[in-house]
């Protein structure tokens, strides 16, 4: 926390404004507009998953489509395309940014349409913070007229070729959970393009409720709209949301020098200055043949010295809950996943902790 979020809680409370909508969520959102620019217009809601439900349904989605998903990501992205009824295929990364490859992207769009069944959406990620190859992969997604939803979920502060991640495609989507590079304890947000969306998605978010004195409804909607307590840490937490991106941006240099002389240890860094990645989460990969048990018992070692670590994010479409989905690709994110570990990242890493870490891992690969 920065130290303003009890300041707008407690004008939340003074005003009686206990409520999803008031000051709070107006001010947060435009907070947000400001920063991202491109002219935005956000409509915060109370998760990221939430978020990506209702650009689902906004992007016309609907039982037995087909949405293409990236399947290196946490399931927030995926399980949204369950809720609409719709099919999940999932789609490969590519070795540069661990995000979605657009070269599988474009073979499942063809072979979709060849199959009389085009795809109806694509779920692009940021995974950790770092920037896709979003131009790449929004020329595929316009060459086709395919509707793109670019999940920003972890890169808030990123940016690609200048331009902030949650202004790429036709809508963007952000989280607030409480492990991402600002929180509201939960809560997220759609990135629209134009008003007339913004307004949809808060339609959608607060019931679909028509203009009329009584409660009438004349399709179905959600109760997803954010509250405006949390919206309150949300303006307090937009005052350090750059400096968030320093510190973690700090821990990723000092894990560039840690593991620059440690034999076949690689740090994920940006592949060149196009990419600008608020560095999320550290992660590394290990290019020896036994790449699996050292990065384990790396993970095992940190953790005796109570340090924690973790594995990357499990490919989706390895997952028990979407086994038999369509997958394109070579494996390459499960390659990446069986040789990859997160490092402590937090923003609030101190300079004695970082040398506790450096010294564990030194002592490690010694
Ligand atoms: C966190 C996250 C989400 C979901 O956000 P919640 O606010 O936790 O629902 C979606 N996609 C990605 C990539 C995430 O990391």
């Amino acid at each position: 926390m920065g130290g303003n979020e009890q300041k707008y809680i407690n004008e939340a409370f003074a005003e009686n404004w206990i409520a999803p909508l008031g000051p709070n969520v107006n001010g947060f959102e435009k907070d947000l507009e400001e920063y991202l620019g491109q002219d935005s217009h956000v409509a915060c809601v109370s998760s990221g998953t939430g978020a990506i439900h209702l650009a689902l349904d906004i992007a016309g989605v609907t039982r037995d489509d087909e949405v293409l998903c990236q399947t290196f990501t946490f399931c927030g992205s995926s399980h949204p395309i369950t809720y609409m009824g719709a099919t999940p295929v999932f789609i490969d990364s590519e070795e540069d940014t661990w995000n979605m490859s657009p070269v599988y992207l474009e073979e499942a769009i063809k072979e979709g349409i060849e199959k009389g069944k085009k795809p109806k959406a694509v779920i692009a990620v940021h995974l950790y913070g770092m920037p896709a190859k979003i131009d790449e992969i929004e020329a595929i997604c316009k060459k086709y007229n395919v509707f793109l939803i670019e999940d920003a979920a972890e890169a808030l502060g990123s940016s690609y070729k200048g331009q902030k991640c949650g202004t790429f495609g036709d809508l963007s989507i952000l989280s607030f959970n409480g492990n991402k590079i600002i929180t509201t304890s939960g809560g997220g947000a759609l990135v629209c393009r134009n008003k007339e969306t913004k307004d949809k998605a808060i339609f959608l978010a607060t019931q679909a409720r028509d203009a009329a004195p009584h409660y009438q409804h004349s399709q179905i909607g959600y109760n997803y709209r954010m509250s405006n307590i949390v919206a309150g840490i949300g303006r307090g937490q937009m005052e350090v949301l750059d400096e968030h991106v320093a510190l973690r941006r700090k821990n990723n240099k000092f894990y560039k020098e840690l593991f620059s002389d440690i034999d076949g240890i690689k740090l994920f860094s940006e592949p060149d200055t196009n990419f600008y990645s608020n560095h999320w989460l550290s992660a590394i990969v290990c290019e020896k043949s036994d790449n699996q048990q050292i990065i384990e018992k790396l993970r095992l070692f940190l953790h005796n010295f109570n340090i924690e670590s973790r594995p990357l994010w499990k490919p989706m479409h390895l997952q028990p809950v979407y086994i038999g989905s369509k997958f394109y690709g070579n494996e390459t994110a499960n390659k990446i996943f069986s040789k990859g570990l997160c490092l402590p990242s937090g923003s609030n890493l101190t300079d004695s902790e970082r040398n506790r870490i450096g010294n564990a891992v030194r002592t490690y690969f010694s």
